[in-house]
């Protein structure tokens, strides 16, 4: 089943593939393997990427908490996640895209609103470079974290 597309989130998807390519062209002619990235796109229509933290400690950060990270770097914690993009290197492809973890569905519930949409894909390298699996999932917040997690005392 193919998904439907907004225009701003074929925009993010585009730029989300251009970059991917950039980031591990760099990493890999760094010797670096490539890395699961994430894209923001804030309800102000700006774009941030980020790409996970590996710590040798366990102590790393989620792609998509860098990218919102680096979305509050530039705007306020008042800005809304309109839709983050998620694309995961696979070594083949798999059933559905892996998808955030729980406390990254925490944060983008917390960040986004009930239109945030979270589009996940996956790559691979092959012998002709990065290619991109056509086949990608969009979820609503509620989707992903359905029940979650409110602090009654907050
Ligand atoms: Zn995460």
């Amino acid at each position: 089943m193919t998904i439907q597309l907004t225009k701003d989130e074929q925009r993010l998807v585009d730029h989300a593939k251009e970059m991917v390519v950039k980031y591990n062209n760099h990493r890999n002619a760094k010797g670096q393997l490539a890395t699961i990235y994430a894209f923001v796109l804030s309800d102000s229509g700006k774009i941030y990427d980020g790409a996970c933290l590996e710590s040798t400690i366990s102590a790393g950060i989620c792609a998509e908490r860098a990218a919102i990270s680096n979305m509050f770097t530039k705007e306020t914690y008042s800005s809304k996640i309109a839709c983050i993009v998620t694309l995961c290197p696979v070594p083949e492809q798999l059933e559905y895209s892996p998808t955030p973890c729980g406390v990254c569905r925490h944060v983008i519930w917390q960040y986004g609103d009930s239109k945030t949409t979270i589009i996940c894909g996956q790559y691979m390298k092959d012998n002709d470079g990065w290619r991109f699996v056509p086949k990608k999932e969009k979820y609503s917040t509620t989707q992903l974290y359905p029940k979650p997690f409110i602090d009654p005392w907050a």
